[in-house]
């Protein structure tokens, strides 16, 4: 292919990217796009003319996506029987029916358009019989399969992977993770989920676990900057829109999660990621911004894709991996002990998305786990628990970000409190060290899916 049609593909590719961009909603403010804001799937057209080469199969990529290898999925032909499969599709993985114009499934086998529906293109997987069901195979391990570790180092030889989430520092005006009330210090996500990172971590290794931190300082990890995707943000951006706004979060998000989930697949295999956040309710204005009464918490497992999302052909692929990994069953059973850690300590009520959002749905009627289709958790080659406690724009929680890590209690609207750092930090350690006991010593999972 001439360097030409290259570039042709690579902006065609863009500018199916921008449509889906839209997709990606920040995980803290769920909400249900106008349909004039969903993402189209358009069609890549043919080389262009004057090109003798043949033309590109037609892709429908979400922003910056790679072009699926459905080869690799067959590693799982056999894995897993048409009951499983259609059960996890059902209760787990989607949330509307679009996604049967991609999927053909009968008893022997599912028939999956690797493109859009009408291109002819197809991946065959062949169901196990009932009761002849092989390992799926995959890097991780569950609670299960690890060997008996011992009473006070229940995470022992598990690999965890810390995602601190956004960028923070520099970047965090960017990330439009920051806000500042007068002269206080400014409240930073990326770097109060740093700092929580870093508590958790050697809890963690006091507890068996071999532990690594995504990021450990505020420095993307990806090499692309803003100004090297204004071509594709150019593209990607409606008439009169902001580019410059869409270059940044291509950058920030896109770029920078694909490049976490990068590192975190080649390079580390964990058994596990945590990926950690402060919600947030709508704040205004960042330098006056709006505070709530409210404070909640959630955890967010991957699941709840869209129609729009399984019409893209990366998105169908990943949640193919996740689903057939069985990811989810793990995700649900680490989670729920997890979210019952943090209501012991902290006693936040659960957030509860709106009813009419068609982008999570919550997991085994527990108000605490959600099911959600994000860039983290459908990258992340494993288990993966997204971490949504506290609503930084709370009076009750800034006042205690506010005052910062400290060891101990100190009285912070007329309660003595721990730092809520080290109080982050303590709920999931103890969630996952209540959780491994458990099932290391032999007590059963929650029931598959
Ligand atoms: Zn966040």
């Amino acid at each position: 292919m001439s360097l030409c049609t290259k570039a042709l593909a690579f902006l065609v590719l863009v500018i199916l990217a921008a449509g889906s961009w839209l997709a990606l909603r920040q995980p803290e403010k769920p909400v249900v796009l106008p349909a004039t804001e969903r993402p189209a799937v358009t069609t890549i057209p043919a080389s262009p003319p004057g090109e003798t080469t043949t033309p590109e199969p037609e892709r429908h990529l979400g922003p910056l996506g790679d072009a699926p290898d459905w080869a690799a999925l067959d590693a799982y032909q056999g894995t897993i029987s048409r009951k499983d499969f259609e059960q996890l599709l059902d209760t787990i993985f989607t949330t509307g029916s679009g996604w049967r114009s991609y999927f053909s499934i009968n008893d022997q086998e599912a028939v999956i358009a690797t493109d859009a529906s009408d291109s002819g293109l197809r991946f065959h997987l062949r169901f196990a019989a009932p009761d002849h069901t092989s390992p799926a195979p995959r890097h991780w391990r569950t609670a299960r399969e690890l060997p008996p570790a011992p009473p006070e180092r229940p995470l022992e030889g598990l690999r965890i992977a810390i995602d601190p989430g956004h960028i923070g520092g520099e970047w965090a005006k960017m990330e439009e993770r920051w806000f500042a009330i007068g002269e206080a210090p400014p409240v930073c996500e990326g770097d109060l989920t740093l700092a929580v990172a870093r508590l958790l971590k050697p809890e963690l290794e006091s507890l068996g676990a071999t532990v690594t931190l995504v990021r450990n300082d505020s420095k993307p990890l990806t090499p692309l900057r803003p100004e090297t995707l204004m071509a594709a943000a150019e593209a990607a951006t409606d008439p009169g829109g902001d580019v410059r706004k869409t270059a940044e979060r291509l950058f920030y998000r896109t770029a920078e999660i694909r490049a976490r989930a990068e590192y975190v697949n080649r390079t580390l295999k964990p058994d596990l990621v945590l990926c950690l956040h402060f919600n947030a309710e709508a704040w205004g204005h960042a330098s006056n911004p709006s505070l709530t009464d409210h404070s909640h918490c959630h955890l967010l497992l991957n699941g709840g894709y869209t129609d729009e999302e399984l019409a893209l052909a990366d998105q169908r692929y990943e949640m193919l991996r996740k689903l057939l990994q069985r990811t989810h069953a793990e995700e649900a059973a680490v989670g729920a002990d997890v979210a019952a850690s943090f209501y012991s300590s902290t006693g936040l009520p659960p957030y509860t998305y709106n009813p009419l959002s068609r982008n999570a749905r919550m997991v085994d009627g527990n108000p605490y786990l959600w099911a959600r289709n994000l860039l983290a958790n459908r990258l992340y080659d494993c288990p993966v628990i997204f971490m949504e406690p506290y609503v930084m724009n709370s009076r009750h929680d800034y006042n205690r970000i506010q005052a910062g890590d400290y060891e101990g209690t100190r009285e912070i609207d007329g309660k003595l409190l721990p730092s809520i750092f080290r109080e982050y930090a303590g709920a999931v350690a103890n969630g996952l060290k209540t959780h491994y006991a458990k099932v290391r010593q032999g007590e059963p999972l929650l029931p598959e899916h």
